[in-house]
């Protein structure tokens, strides 16, 4: 092992967990509760990953990450419950509107999916702020793992400054990332092949604040799908209390990648022109125009999910285990890949393999 890394706290009979999102903090907490010594690494300097809130005023929050869980999505569900964090059902009152490439608004009647039925009072970060309070203790902020070596019996798993020791290690990170972490030896050939050949997705998510959600009053729901402008698919975001009044939405595609370089003052310009030509001029002045621009964070680089290029036909490649290392996060679930459910329930299952070959008791 090189000088630098030689300070090593091994975390006996345990679990080194790298990435902590929803996925590595639900295998991280399962792990424990099976009996198991666990640390967890992440890269970054908060918890939450691709989940996050940001205060909106009026005591409210708004997320500017993942949101949305559907009736079916009974992982998310099941956590959200144990942990406490209550749920509404998502604002889709009134018409939604279509904006036409020739500038022709129709109004449709609205419905909903099965992905966006409901939101978390709160927020969906409430959900990762749980875990990590279960975690105390056991997390390791600012730690990118660079380096995952087999040796003997155990993994040793290296950051800039540190060598931790373990049994087993879980890596529930996006699989670009997964590809830039060293294996040594070269385990998970196979696995490490396919992650290279994923990409994220960019998208810039908005939050535009208004004192009152005032499109309600005029009978609509709020969403828009456009087949012009920038912003082109909104939805209303406004807390459970009913104020202040959100519309949210995305740039994708070219757009976000044209205006993902551009300076605040022309995003925020583009949004809001795009909002007045769809809602009229009460949505010209808005109380605060918050944006993230995903593709910017270090250590997400996309949106919600990062996808697999073409030709790559071996989705269970995805979550085989190699020796001694275990894959989680959203990218390698069974089903709901991408979204938070996906999370949760695959850091369930590797938390589960893991508990069952080191003989601890699997939930
Ligand atoms: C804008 C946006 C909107 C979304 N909307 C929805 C929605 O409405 N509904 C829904 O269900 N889902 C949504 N999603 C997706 C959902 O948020 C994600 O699928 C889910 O949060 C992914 O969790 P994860 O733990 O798998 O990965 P992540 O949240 O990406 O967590 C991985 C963690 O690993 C860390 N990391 C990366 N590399 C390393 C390394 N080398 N060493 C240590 N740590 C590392 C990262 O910093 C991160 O904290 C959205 C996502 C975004 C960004």
């Amino acid at each position: 092992m090189p000088e630098r890394f030689s300070t090593s706290a091994p975390v006996d009979g345990g679990v080194v967990v790298v990435g902590a999102g929803l996925s590595g903090m639900t295998a991280a907490r399962e792990l424990i509760r099976a009996g198991l010594s666990v640390v967890v690494l992440e890269a970054d300097d908060r918890i939450g990953g691709r989940v996050r809130g940001v205060p909106i005023g009026e005591g409210e929050t708004v997320e500017i990450g993942g949101q949305y869980v559907g009736p079916d999505q009974d992982s998310i569900l099941a956590l959200a419950d144990e942990l406490g964090v209550g749920r509404y059902p998502a604002h889709m009152v009134g018409d939604h509107m279509h904006y036409t490439a020739n500038g022709s608004i129709m109004r449709i009647v609205g419905g909903r999916d099965r992905a966006s039925t409901y939101r978390f009072l709160g927020g969906a970060q409430r959900i990762a702020e749980g875990l990590a309070g279960e975690l105390a203790g056991s997390i390791r902020l600012n730690s990118p793992v660079r380096r995952i070596i087999r040796s003997g019996d155990e993994v040793i798993a290296q950051t800039d400054t540190a060598a931790i020791r373990a049994r087993r290690a879980l890596v529930a990170i996006p699989p670009p990332f997964a590809a830039e972490i060293e294996f040594i030896p070269d385990v998970v050939r196979e696995r490490a092949a396919l992650a290279v050949r994923s990409h994220s997705t960019t998208q810039i998510k908005a939050n535009i604040v208004y004192a009152r959600p005032f499109w309600r009053a005029n009978g609509l729901s709020g969403c828009v799908l456009s087949e012009q402008g920038q912003f082109r698919n909104i939805w209303d975001n406004t807390p459970a209390s009913g104020r202040p009044g959100v519309l949210a939405g995305f740039i994708t595609g070219d757009a976000a990648a044209a205006l993902d370089d551009a300076g605040d003052a022309q995003l925020r310009r583009v949004i809001v022109d795009d909002l007045v030509r769809y809602f009229g001029e009460d949505a010209a002045r808005p109380r605060e125009v918050l944006f993230h621009r995903w593709r910017q964070e270090p250590w997400i680089q996309g949106c919600s999910g990062s996808l697999a290029h073409l030709g790559v036909t071996h989705p269970r490649t995805i979550r085989r285990p190699g020796r001694l290392v275990h894959w989680a996060g959203t990218e390698t679930a069974e089903c709901w890949q991408g979204h938070m459910d996906g999370a949760v329930s695959a850091g369930s299952r590797a938390a589960r393999e893991i508990a069952l070959v080191l003989g601890a008791t699997a939930r």
